[in-house]
């Protein structure tokens, strides 16, 4: 864990958030400021910047993060209909919390090429 990171924090429940999933490895929370009707961020336990740190000992972890993120789609019903799941890697996609995390977001549509 490290005390400066606040997913880390959240993981370890210093910060409140609402948690919707939690596994020994995997913990899910709804986004603060969300951008869709469902806006859920996954992340490990364990403290890591990235997907650029996505190494083989993390490859089943990140699996983990799309394989619970598909079952909330289908738990909250739209995962028919379609939705989107993003890791944004460094400033220039957008990051602004490095701790890595996986953004499920779901209950609308959304266009592509994203902005
Ligand atoms: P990024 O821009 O790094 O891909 O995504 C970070 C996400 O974390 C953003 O969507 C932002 O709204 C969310 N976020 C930032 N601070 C907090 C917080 O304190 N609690 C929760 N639940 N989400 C946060
Ligand atoms: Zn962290």
């Amino acid at each position: 864990m490290d005390p400066n990171c606040l997913f880390c924090r959240i993981v370890a429940r210093v910060i409140p958030a609402k948690i919707v999933f939690e596994n020994e490895r995997v913990v899910g929370f709804e986004d603060i400021a969300p951008v869709a009707p469902t806006h859920v961020l996954f992340v490990p336990r364990e403290h890591f910047a990235s997907s650029l740190e996505v190494d083989a000992s993390r490859r089943a972890v990140v699996g983990e993060l799309v394989q619970v993120a598909a079952q909330l789609a289908r738990a909250r019903g739209f995962a028919e209909d379609g939705y989107r799941m993003v890791f944004n890697t460094n400033a220039g996609a957008g990051q602004t919390v490095f701790h890595l995390h996986l953004h499920l977001l779901g209950g609308r549509r959304f266009g592509w090429p994203p902005g």
